[in-house]
Order: C-alpha cells, then structure tokens, then sequence
C-alpha cells in the first residue's frame, strides 16, 4: 500500500485516523471483482466532508474506492464541523393591535 497524493483537506481528515484505523480501512477496502485485499496505491479527497480513497487493488489492479466518515472514526472528541442548526426558536407572534 502506497499514499499517493492526497488534497490537503483530505490529508487533514486522515490525520484524525487512527494508525489501526487507517491500516483497517486499508486492508479492508472492498474490491468488487476479486471481493477484496489491500487498496495499493491509494490517493485522498475530500467530498461532502468525508475522505474519499480511491486506489486499485492490490491483488487484480481493480480500481477501489473507500469512503471514510470522519464521524465513524474516532470517538475521542475531535471537534468537526456541525450542521449549522439554528438556536432562535420560532416564536409564533401574537398580532394584537390595538
Ligand atoms: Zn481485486
């Protein structure tokens, strides 16, 4: 398994993996024509805030692509972006005019 280059956002989620993890999802990647081995070669981006590895396999060459969702991760309290909610709450008015 080579890294190959990876954008810098997507160097930044991969920093927040775990050496076990990063080996996990490595050796996990799920080729779909000889089900599975190591990805070899694999290079990162960054979409919708996930890291997206793409390589081949390392057994057939077989192009693979892993999607890693940083909020699967790690559990340790790593601050990511929220979904911007919002805090006002909808007051309904009362339209007395008088
Ligand atoms: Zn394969």
């Amino acid at each position: 398994m080579t890294k190959r280059a990876f954008t810098p956002k997507a160097e930044l989620l991969w920093h927040l993996v775990s050496t076990l993890e990063k080996e996990r999802i490595i050796e996990r990647a799920f080729c779909t024509k000889c089900k599975g081995s190591e990805m070899a070669d694999y290079s990162g981006s960054e979409k919708n805030g996930n890291l997206v590895l793409e390589g081949v396999c390392a057994k057939c060459g077989h192009r693979v692509v892993q999607v890693v969702e940083p909020s699967t991760l790690s559990h340790r309290g790593t601050d990511q972006p929220k979904a911007a909610t919002p805090a006002s709450v909808a007051r309904p008015r009362p339209r007395s005019r008088r």
